[in-house]
């Protein structure tokens, strides 16, 4: 497991409200079971459970949003997921959430957001490069130390309707330039169509932000055709393709952000040895391991990559060389793939 964890890795699929340390989710639950807003025990029970269906998991992520969305638990939280990745080696994060608005405490898209990035711009263990061309990094006064790439997708919630999508995306758009770099379209898949979306994602297409989609968690044979016809720049998941999507997924050859634990966990996969990693590795197809939720299924990127390396029989050097080819899927631009390239050739010696 260790060299899982000192070796540097890549980040690709990380939900921000899914990748919260459960110590803080029972410490801000308790404050709120004393307010009287929440039952403790009620809270306690289902953050500690660990094994979910995919319904289930929707119901933990309403409970886990009353915890967290307001402005400074989500600057806290942002600070502990980033610090989290950092301290296991991944040199390049991209983090995605669901811009929020609840009127009530005066939440819009917008403060949203900028309390993440306040959060951001709190980490302090390592320095953070979250924009373009090295715009802006939190460098602590030219002392060397680790460097951690952060950027963000914002993500439309398939409970959203075509007008809050569009406005995610104008507000992606308007926020290029503090590391957001595109879109994810996620939610629980049994609800909603994902043609209401289409505007905003062809939208934001359109003005250049890359896209990426939860494709096939459940067997909709005919969603997960059209929306690899739009040709997203990477899917998430993958895991209930019949064999003329899988054809077509092949031949497009679109990254596949692959999720281990979370699949087992929901029982969206039933068990790690028929997981499609195993069928989409052998053919070469571009892949990349990610956590999802590292929280909510107590995991961790390190955690991933000693999985997939003890279940398919993969060694140090392969498993390197997955945690290497991933920057070629990132949406962060050539600067920076550049730099994580040099980042990885480190690596690679210490590594023989
Ligand atoms: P947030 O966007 O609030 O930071 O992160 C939690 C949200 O991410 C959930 O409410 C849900 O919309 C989305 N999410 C997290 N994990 C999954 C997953 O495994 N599948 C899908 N479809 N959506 C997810």
């Amino acid at each position: 497991m260790e060299w899982c964890v000192s070796m540097p890795k890549v980040e690709l699929h990380a939900h921000l409200n899914g990748s919260v340390r459960d110590s803080t989710l029972l410490e801000l639950a308790r404050v709120l079971g004393k307010k009287g807003i929440i039952a403790f025990s009620d809270v306690e029970n289902v953050i500690m459970k660990s094994d979910r269906t995919l319904h289930e998991v929707f119901k933990l992520f309403d409970l886990i949003h009353i915890l967290t969305t307001d402005h400074s638990t989500v600057t806290r939280i942002t600070k502990e997921v980033i610090e989290d990745f950092a301290s296991e080696n991944v040199v390049y994060l991209e983090l995605r959430t669901t811009p929020k608005r609840n009127d009530s405490i005066g939440m819009s898209k917008r403060s949203y957001m900028e309390a993440v990035m306040e959060g951001l711009k709190a980490v302090s263990s390592v320095d953070v490069d979250y924009a373009p061309a090295g715009l802006k990094t939190n460098t602590f006064n030219g002392t060397t130390r680790k460097k951690l790439y952060v950027r963000f997708l914002l993500s439309i919630d398939r409970r959203e309707s075509t007008e809050a999508a569009m406005e995610t995306v104008k507000l992606a758009l308007e926020m290029r330039d503090s590391g957001v770099v595109g879109i994810d379209l996620s939610g629980n898949p049994i609800v909603g169509n994902w043609t209401t979306f289409l505007p905003a994602l062809k939208y934001a297409r359109e003005q250049g932000l890359c896209v990426t989609l939860h494709c096939g968690e459940v067997p909709n044979q005919e969603e997960i055709k059209a929306m690899l016809d739009f040709l997203p720049q990477r899917i998430g998941h993958a895991c209930c393709f019949e064999e003329e999507n899988w054809r077509k997924l092949k031949s497009l050859k679109i990254p596949v952000e692959i999720c281990l634990t979370s699949n087992i966990r929901t029982e969206t996969i039933s068990s790690i040895d028929i997981h499609h990693f195993a069928e989409l590795y052998k053919a070469k197809h571009p892949l990349v391991l990610c956590t999802d939720d590292s929280g909510v299924f107590s995991t961790s990127l390190s955690g991933e990559y000693h999985l997939a390396s003890s279940a398919f029989g993969l060694g140090k050097t392969e498993m390197f060389q997955l945690a290497e080819t991933a920057i070629c899927f990132i949406f962060a631009d050539d600067g920076v793939k550049e730099e994580l390239r040099a980042i990885f050739e480190v690596a690679a010696g210490k590594l023989k």
